[in-house]
């Protein structure tokens, strides 16, 4: 049985999400499987730095409960080893916020009463944010 995929169908909302918070094009990745193979932490991964682009450019969401994209150490060898240039860290950023967005972790400005504002640490604020809204 053949199966017709096309480029709208792959396409969909959720791959367009992904790239507009990533600034990654996932399809460019041909699934070498150079990122996995230099991973200094794929063998505590449940799912291979090069599985999660792959789940993500089907548009499957299930990407998002991988243990991977908390995993990740940013340590840029996947960088520096994929011949597309594809960015796996900012890839795996991006999957991390829209997880948190999906569990409704988000800081709402407007709901920080400024006696708070006034008491907890600049820096505790700042990396909330940083964490939770884009
Ligand atoms: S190294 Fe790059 S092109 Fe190869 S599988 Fe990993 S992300 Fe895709
Ligand atoms: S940046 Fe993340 S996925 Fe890439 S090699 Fe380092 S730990 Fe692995």
């Amino acid at each position: 049985m053949r199966t017709k995929i096309s480029l709208d169908t792959i396409r969909g909302e959720f791959v367009n999400q992904v790239e507009t918070i990533s600034g990654q094009d996932l399809l460019a990745c041909n699934q070498c499987g150079k990122c996995s193979a230099g991973c200094p932490v794929a063998f505590s991964m449940d799912l291979l730095p090069n599985q999660v682009i792959r789940f993500a450019q089907l548009g499957i969401q299930e990407v998002l409960q991988s243990q991977t994209i908390w995993t990740c150490a940013s340590c840029l060898t996947c960088v520096a080893r994929c011949p597309k240039a594809i960015d796996l860290p900012r890839l795996m950023e991006a999957l991390r916020i829209l997880s948190l967005e999906k569990d409704g972790s988000q800081m709402n400005s407007e709901a920080l009463l400024p006696e708070l504002l006034e008491e907890l640490p600049q820096l505790a604020i700042i990396g909330g944010f940083r964490k939770l809204s884009r």
